[in-house]
């Protein structure tokens, strides 16, 4: 796997509550596959029907198709995927205000794509896009001691999960001739559909 040089001698990183990440958000998605589905509905203590039709909307994202050790086969589909419904002021809906700092409702069951920030591959092998990431990423900005270093392998490892999901969804789609309706049953017809 090839990182940036930015990362090639290991960050440091800690979440500042900046809510940056998660605020006025004008490019990208945050991706919401099963398991963020059935574990954020579940604290809500609402059905996966009721989260979908509250939150979710489907668009079409261009996937790269990892190989079976996660590499890049240079390989990539336009399919289906479904993502988190934002406010119009392109804030997340589960973002709240306190004491100055910006707070998730969800923290603990935040979808995996959240939890991995910034450890995400297309941060990590961009030099380009790490750098656009590290202006406004207060973590990565601050000065931290080595508690806070993240090595090569550990970045490495964080990137695998991300890409070992995309490529179980990609799979999944693909049994189900990439109907995402027959991958997800309780989404209802009318998902509103992004662009
Ligand atoms: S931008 Fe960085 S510091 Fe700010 S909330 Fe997101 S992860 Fe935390």
């Amino acid at each position: 796997m090839d990182l940036c040089d930015s990362v090639s001698s290991g960050i440091t990183f800690q979440c500042q509550q900046c809510g940056k990440c998660c605020s006025s958000i004008t490019e990208g998605y945050i991706f919401m596959y099963m398991v963020d589905i059935a574990k954020i509905s579940e604290s809500l203590q609402i059905s996966k029907v009721e989260f979908a039709k509250k939150y979710l909307s489907i668009t079409k994202y261009e996937y790269t198709i990892w190989d079976e050790n996660l590499e890049d086969t240079k390989n990539t589909k336009i399919i289906d995927t479904l993502v988190l419904n934002f406010e119009k002021s392109s804030d997340c809906l589960f973002l709240f205000n306190e004491d100055g700092k910006k707070l998730c409702k969800i923290y603990q069951t935040r979808p995996v794509q959240c939890n991995l920030f910034p450890f995400w591959s297309m941060i990590m092998t961009s030099k380009e896009n790490f750098r656009r990431t590290i202006k406004y990423c207060e973590g990565l900005q601050k000065n931290l001691d080595d508690n806070f270093k993240f090595s090569l392998e550990e970045i490495k490892k964080k990137i695998c999960i991300e890409r070992e999901l995309e490529r179980d969804y990609f799979n999944r789609m693909k049994e189900v001739d990439f109907n995402i309706f027959r991958d997800y049953p309780f989404l209802l017809a009318d998902t509103p559909f992004l662009k």
